[in-house]
């Protein structure tokens, strides 16, 4: 995933949904930070209308545009039978700068986007599925040192399994992207990834597909870290992420593998923080050994140890009335394949899941009602205006936001977790 700005990557990874606790630091690796919910939006591979919805006169300039951009890519060395695959049929796609365009509006709280994501019907599934592909699935974990459970989790999420994965061819994505979407030279530089992958023979043009955003086949794959990551585990020649499992999971292992995944450790654990536990601790810049966390009296539910961690944070997705969880290195490179800790933890938990162990235990405070995007942009612009910096107000809930809301909550004598709630909101606003 590229380092992008979280609202494009929510919307570009998929149409729906887009969470409450998406986080927008760092550096998202492959696909966009904010996570999916529910499973890509198939679209039609060649909408006919020319409903456009970009500029007008978009068909046309587009037509230019690759004439331009194949001219620049010949010139770059790029074979000519690469170039006839990818762009003597390529189609600007309307849909794609619609959906690229649309802002939601309303925020997915992480209890009700793991409802869906971590459904019993997707651990029951996962567990068939698993059966059905062991082969495949423990030979990349035995490769690469990443669980089978945590792949097939990530495998689950990001196409239901492969059920799902878009239909949309991603050179024309791309290029409609490059062409007038809002982050044009991201696309540009993805486009010339998938030329890349064209020319390298390991797929075609048609055979190429995802989501409307570029990212491709089952779990999802933007072509830039096809390319550093893929893997023909089959040994057939090509790297096939849409229809070799073997190759499916040894790329999606290895993309773990290399974002500093360590065999042998858990994701984390479910805890119990103690009375009177300092919240703004509850922070994943905020590291320390599993050892120190115990010496503080943070608890297993089930009374075992913690999980070894030398850095372990602790994760409270929906403020200190929902649960906390404690999470080592493992969470942070899932975060790397899509930078949400709702998507994280969905991953980390639907793997548990998938081997038996249990679901989150701690009740999730369904009575709040996560704020919409323009609350959280009256909620940033509320706090720069009483000195709390949370940044230019975009209504998105990162880190500067949140350490904005702690410092507030601070002053103001409340629990400081960071999750503003309507409730702080008015507060922020009374005269
Ligand atoms: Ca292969």
């Amino acid at each position: 995933m590229q380092r992008t700005n979280a609202s494009w990557l929510s919307q570009a990874r998929r149409t729906v949904s887009v969470l409450a606790i998406a986080t927008l630091a760092g550096c998202a690796t492959q696909q966009p930070p904010v996570a999916p919910a529910a499973p890509v939006q198939p679209m039609p591979a060649r909408p006919q209308a020319p409903a456009v919805t970009g500029q007008p006169g978009s068909e046309q300039g587009f037509a230019q545009w690759v004439q331009d951009f194949r001219a620049e890519m010949r010139a770059a060395g790029v074979g000519e039978a690469a170039l006839r695959d990818a762009f003597d049929n390529v189609q600007y796609l309307p849909r794609v700068i619609e959906l690229d365009r649309a802002q939601p509006e309303f925020v997915r709280p992480v209890w009700d986007y793991l409802d869906t994501a971590v459904s019993a019907q997707r651990v029951a599934t996962g567990q068939e599925k698993l059966a059905q592909i062991r082969a495949a699935a423990d030979a990349a974990s035995a490769r690469y040192g990443v669980p089978a459970g945590i792949i097939v989790a990530i495998w689950g999420i990001e196409s239901n399994y492969g059920s799902n994965y878009g239909n949309t061819p991603a050179i024309d994505a791309l290029a409609t992207l490059a062409y007038e979407g809002r982050r044009r030279d991201w696309a540009r530089g993805e486009l010339r990834a998938a030329l890349r992958i064209i020319e390298n023979g390991d797929i075609d043009h048609v055979h190429m597909i995802g989501s409307w955003a570029g990212a491709m086949g089952q779990t999802q794959f933007l072509p830039s870290n096809f390319l550093r990551y893929a893997v023909d585990a089959d040994g057939d020649g090509k790297r096939d992420i849409w229809g070799s499992m073997a190759d499916v999971m040894a790329s999606t292992a290895n993309f773990l593998a290399s974002s500093g995944w360590q065999r042998g450790q858990p994701w984390g654990a479910e805890v119990q923080l103690p009375a009177g536990f300092d919240y703004s601790r509850a922070d994943s810049s905020r590291r320390q050994s599993s050892g120190q966390w115990a010496a503080e009296g943070v608890r297993t539910m089930d009374g075992r140890p913690l999980p070894e961690f030398a850095d372990g944070a602790i994760l409270l997705p929906a403020g200190a009335r929902g649960p906390a969880f404690l999470v080592g290195p493992n969470y942070r490179a899932i975060l790397r394949y899509n930078n949400s800790d709702s998507y994280a933890l969905a991953v980390s938990l639907l793997s548990q899941r998938l081997e038996g162990g249990p679901g989150v235990q701690t009740p999730w405070p369904r009575d709040l009602t996560p704020l919409t995007r323009s609350q959280v942009r009256e909620l940033q612009t509320a706090l720069n205006q009483q000195g709390y910096s949370s940044g230019e107000p975009d209504g998105l809930l990162g880190p500067a936001t949140r350490a904005a809301v702690r410092n507030y909550q601070r002053s103001a004598g409340l629990v400081a977790d960071g999750f503003p709630t309507l409730e702080l909101l008015k507060r922020l606003q009374a005269p």
